[in-house]
């Protein structure tokens, strides 16, 4: 019997946990998300972290601004954020529209302030199996995940599919550093199914529908599906044929309902630790 790894549940128990940790505060954790540009979808995830936010009663600011932004007026928001003593995470909702590079001002972030974990520092921290200041969302929610359906990951097999500096490689190196043993695939990757089917804990992360088959996966593994792409119909999907393996993984996330709400818990951890650290409660 397959096992669905509820990330919705889960999630809500965090959030709730930090709520209640957050009221017996005297200060408020601030957290501020700047989006540029129009992306619809980036619209939706940044409305859904202001509110998530705000129900955990941290202070919740959004920066909206234009599609047309210069480098300039992003540089000088997060400097003033940086040196704004009520702000505890900075967060860059990317991608950012075609003029600009977000390696341009991913490292202007304070890295005690960079929620989302992608600064450099944070990144060699990872890489050093130092404690960074925050761990990217995504990989940590998916480690949140398997903790707490007590999935063995010291010795496991691990195969990731996907690379992104934001998924698959920070996750790698989180895994080694709980002595997984770790293969990431990515597009260049030959008989992409027989390295799947080895894998004891397989991630997908590549954005493509219904691209992880029954044939590409071990009989009783964990299957996560970070993926998240919304069809012609409006449906969201993820990587995984859901129904084609179902009886075939041991345990499998749903899209919607499993990665997603644990990423966004994950940023809600991430704010609150900080506020701790930079506070020094
Ligand atoms: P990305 O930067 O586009 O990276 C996609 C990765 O998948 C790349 O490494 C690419 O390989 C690899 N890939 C693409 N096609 C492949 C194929 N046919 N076979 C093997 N590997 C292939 O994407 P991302 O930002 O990591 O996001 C991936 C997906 O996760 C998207 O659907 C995104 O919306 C979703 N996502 C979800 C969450 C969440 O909270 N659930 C968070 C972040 C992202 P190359 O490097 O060779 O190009």
């Amino acid at each position: 019997m397959t096992q669905i790894m509820d990330g919705k549940a889960l999630s809500n128990k965090i959030l709730n946990e930090i709520k209640e940790k957050t009221a017996l505060l005297k200060t408020k954790p601030g957290l501020c998300v700047i989006l540029v540009g129009d992306n619809p979808a980036s619209r939706i995830y940044v409305k859904n972290k202001e509110k998530q936010a705000q129900d955990a009663g941290f202070n919740s600011t959004v920066y909206r601004l234009s599609e047309n932004t210069d480098k300039n007026e992003l540089l000088r928001l997060i400097d003033k954020l940086n040196n704004d003593n009520t702000v505890d995470g900075i967060l860059l909702q990317l991608p950012l529209p075609k003029h600009l590079n977000p390696y341009d001002f991913l490292d202007k972030i304070d890295p005690k302030k960079d929620v989302d974990g992608f600064h450099p520092v944070n990144a060699g921290k990872i890489m050093l199996n130092e404690n960074p200041y925050a761990v990217p969302c995504t990989p940590k929610g998916i480690l949140t995940l398997l903790d707490e359906y007590k999935i063995q990951i010291e010795g496991a097999n691990v195969v990731i599919i996907g690379r992104s500096n934001i998924v698959g490689k920070p996750l790698a190196q989180l895994l080694l550093n709980r002595n997984a043993t770790v293969t990431v695939a990515h597009s260049k990757t030959k008989n992409l199914s027989e390295i799947a089917k080895q894998a004891d804990i397989l991630v997908s992360a590549t954005g493509h529908p219904d691209m992880i088959t029954k044939d590409m996966v071990k009989k009783g593994a964990v299957v996560i599906d970070v993926g998240i792409i919304r069809d012609e119909n409006g449906r969201l999907r993820g990587d995984v044929d859901f129904n084609s393996i179902k009886e075939t993984a041991g345990f499998i996330t749903p899209v919607p309902g499993g990665v997603g709400p644990m990423t966004i818990a994950s940023l809600i951890q991430n704010t609150y630790s900080l506020h701790i650290l930079r506070n020094k409660l």
